[in-house]
């Protein structure tokens, strides 16, 4: 018999489950959130809770002796990782033959690591990759839902035009402008009262201070200060962290049954724990859920879970690449990891691009533009699984598509300004594209395909998805703001329809 029954479980705590967990709570029942990382809010020894980019320690990895920075050299030089003990840190990359995944581990998932940028779809792309779902519904009502529940605010226009902290920006929009190229501002999840006040020297800076990627220690609204504040402020959701369930099976009277393991801060597994419910809601994300659903498959734990499980992934186009600027063109050692604008190139039938200007606070002057370009990539991949792990089919070919849209739109801007790439930020000497790696993993559970419309498992009752893994691949924009909307709306058909006494 399992050890704890809640009548339902979220397992995973970012965007998909913290969705879930909050709307349960606030309907009245009991539910268990299983979260694989830790939760982060004391400060280690140096009095802060989350350690720096420029100094990381172990806070900063899920367990690893060296950091894996996305931006791996600078002027070729392996200058920016570092040695560390193991410890489940905040940032995992996980390696696939062909592509590494970035993601977040802890109390809030990706929230707790990303830039914050919340962007909502254009419309006509959403309905594209979303035909089963109401697209005026979406815009009237989820999407609405999901940035004020979000904290989404914008960069004050003024504030953004005078301040040293966005000169990086402001240079790489004067470079599209020549290009003939359009920029618009995108909302953030970052408090930009607070960054204000940190230019100011009247707040302690983070976003000023390089911090992202290992974490911010102010400003930000991860998800812990919004939808997961509001779940355990209802007094009916508990949080249990370093669990990770392993498996799920289906008791005989159709309630389900996880398996999961806690570790300790190294990592050693210190309880195997049987968890049983009514109700499941899967929020791992695109690689935690998938993963889970399909080793229920094949080890025939959930054998008539639908053969869509796995399939449609994609890394929703991602390239980060770097420009080289004219000795006149500074974009400032001062740089606010926020990103606020985005060149919008997406509505370019023959080939549409979205890349936002990204930050490289190394608090040194060195003449880089940065950018992570949004490609619409139409490849797609499977996960298979065999010997208790999961693979995944993406080849290098196909970041190569993603790679040459984005040299495409480059090229243009290169060529408009007289400038060139930068081939020292991405380890080898002769790369000018990071497409190796995504911020943006997608699907492995489609919407409409290994679900219903709305997120029920096809095949299980009372059993969800709610994540990433429903995005079949791409969505042309930073994804969080779309899988927070589509979770609001699984959630308000669930707690109408399936969870009524
Ligand atoms: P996640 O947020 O990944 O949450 C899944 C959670 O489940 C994690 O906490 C994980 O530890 C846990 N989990 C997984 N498996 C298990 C298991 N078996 N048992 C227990 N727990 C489990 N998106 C944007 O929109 N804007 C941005 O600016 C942006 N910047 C980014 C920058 C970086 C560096 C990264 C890595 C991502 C960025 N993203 C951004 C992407 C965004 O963070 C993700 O799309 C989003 O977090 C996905 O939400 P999710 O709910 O699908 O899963």
């Amino acid at each position: 018999d399992p050890v704890d029954r809640a009548p339902a479980i979220v397992v995973g705590s970012g965007y998909g489950g913290a969705v879930a967990a909050a709307r349960l709570g606030q309907a009245g029942i009991r539910t268990l959130v299983l979260e694989m990382g830790r939760l982060w809010n004391t400060p280690g020894p140096d009095g802060t809770v989350f350690c720096s980019t420029r100094a990381p320690d172990q806070r900063s990895m899920w367990f690893r002796t060296r950091t894996e920075a996305p931006l791996a050299t600078f002027l070729w030089l392996d200058v920016v990782n570092r040695d560390i003990s193991p410890y489940p840190g905040v940032l995992d990359r996980v390696h696939f033959d062909a592509v590494s995944v970035y993601v977040g581990r802890g109390v809030g998932g990706g929230s707790l690591v990303n830039g914050g940028m919340a962007v909502t779809p254009p419309k006509a792309y959403f309905a594209e990759q979303f035909p089963g779902v109401d697209a005026d519904e979406m815009y009237g009502t989820y999407f609405p839902r999901a940035r004020a529940a979000l904290g989404v605010n914008t960069v004050d226009p003024a504030w953004f035009e005078a301040t040293e902290w966005y000169r990086y920006t402001r240079v790489s929009r004067e470079h599209a402008r020549r290009t003939g190229l359009r920029t618009t501002f995108v909302p953030n999840v970052y408090d930009f009262v607070h960054m204000a006040r940190e230019a100011a020297g009247t707040a302690t800076r983070s976003a000023l201070a390089g911090e992202v990627v290992y974490g911010n220690n102010h400003g930000k609204r991860s998800l812990d200060k919004t939808y997961l504040a509001a779940a355990l402020g209802t007094g009916n959701v508990t949080l249990h962290t370093l669990e990770r369930v392993r498996a799920i099976s289906r008791a005989r009277d159709g309630t389900y049954v996880l398996t999961a393991d806690r570790v300790d801060l190294t990592g050693r597994v210190v309880e195997t724990r049987e968890y049983g419910c009514t109700y499941l809601f899967l929020g791992g994300g695109s690689l935690g859920t998938t993963e889970l659903l399909l080793r229920a498959r094949e080890t025939g734990a959930l054998p008539d879970l639908d053969a869509s499980v796995g399939a449609g992934w994609g890394t929703n186009g991602n390239v980060m690449l770097g420009r080289a600027n004219h000795l006149w063109d500074t974009v400032g050692e001062n740089q606010s990891t926020m990103p606020v604008m985005g060149i919008d190139d997406w509505a370019n039938a023959s080939n549409p691009v979205f890349a936002e200007i990204a930050p490289l606070p190394t608090g040194l002057e060195h003449w880089v533009s940065l950018y992570l370009a949004i490609t619409k990539n139409p490849e797609r991949a499977s996960f298979s699984y065999s010997g208790g792990s999961m693979r995944l089919g993406w080849t290098a070919a196909q970041s190569a598509v993603s790679a040459a849209m984005a040299r495409k739109l480059f090229d243009r801007i290169n060529a408009a300004n007289s400038t060139i790439y930068r081939y020292d930020l991405f380890g080898s000497s002769s790369r000018a594209f990071a497409d190796d790696f995504t911020y943006h993993p997608l699907g492995g559970c489609v919407l409409g395909k290994a679900t219903d419309a709305f997120g029920r498992v096809k095949g299980y009752p009372r059993l969800y998805v709610t994540d990433g893994s429903l995005v079949p691949g791409s969505i042309g924009v930073n994804p969080f703001v779309t899988i927070t909307a589509l979770a609001e709306r699984t959630m308000a058909r669930v707690l109408a329809e399936d969870t009524a006494p």
